[in-house]
């Protein structure tokens, strides 16, 4: 656990706004304030592991739930497809240390997200 909220944790708390597109008990989706694609919203488990590995440690259910948010979100705004990046560890660009997926997808014909790079 980090020693300071982060700054999900204090979404989740509505200490700071932010455009939230699904909730509910164990999860929080947010549009990202910097986006990469069209469609990039963040799935954030409610509890505050740090990262992909130790959520799916403690709790691979909750993953999973992640997982299927991220679809349902995607069916809703991106065609049903999406790719889902976890960045786990700061070498790889992790900037908040509280798990969150990264829920990627385009809106139409010639908007394929790249193969090499985060997204557009
Ligand atoms: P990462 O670099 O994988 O840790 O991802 C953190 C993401 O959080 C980045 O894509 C940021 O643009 C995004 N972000 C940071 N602060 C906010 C915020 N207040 N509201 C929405 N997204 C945020």
């Amino acid at each position: 656990m980090p020693d300071s909220p982060s700054i999900f944790a204090r979404i989740i708390a509505r200490e700071i706004p932010a455009d939230i597109v699904f909730e509910n008990e164990r999860i929080i989706a947010i549009t990202d304030i910097n986006p990469q694609a069209d469609v990039h919203l963040l799935v954030i488990p409610k509890h505050a592991y740090a990262n992909i590995t130790d959520l799916a440690a403690a709790d691979p259910v909750l993953l999973a739930e992640v997982v299927s948010v991220a679809q349902q979100l995607a069916n809703e705004r991106a065609g049903g497809e999406y790719r889902l990046v976890f960045n786990t560890g700061a070498s790889t660009g992790q900037t908040v240390f509280h798990v969150h997926g990264h829920v990627l997808g385009t809106q139409g014909r010639g908007r394929e997200l790249q193969e090499g790079s985060l997204a557009l």
